[in-house]
């Protein structure tokens, strides 16, 4: 049996989930997405006890977890703009709210 799916993430949100199921996707890792929400007697769960789960094949394990810490580390998207301090994408030149030029460090 080498099909065995085994979990390799926890994901914050459905959101995150979908997103590291296709950047895994995109490492031509197949990936799972499975919420425990989903199962009968919803409704009275409260929103933070639904896990979502990324499962991969067990021989991918270890390559989705290269993905996955390296996604992890990357908190390096998001700069902070010196002049007015919202938050910036780092591919931005401008501060989208006021305007001034980014520093890039
Ligand atoms: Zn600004």
């Amino acid at each position: 049996m080498n099909d065995e799916w085994v979990v390799a993430y926890y994901a914050k949100d459905p959101i995150e989930a979908e997103l590291l199921k296709g950047l895994l996707e995109s490492q031509s890792i197949e990936a799972q997405v499975s919420s425990n929400g989903m199962i009968g007697g919803v409704g009275e769960l409260p929103a933070d006890a639904i896990e979502t789960s990324i499962k991969v094949m067990a021989e991918d394990y270890n390559q989705a977890r290269q993905v996955l810490e390296s996604y992890e580390k990357d908190d390096s998207r998001e700069i902070f703009c010196p002049d007015c301090g919202e938050t910036n994408f780092t591919n931005f030149e401008l501060c989208w709210s006021c305007g001034k030029a980014l520093a890039s460090a």
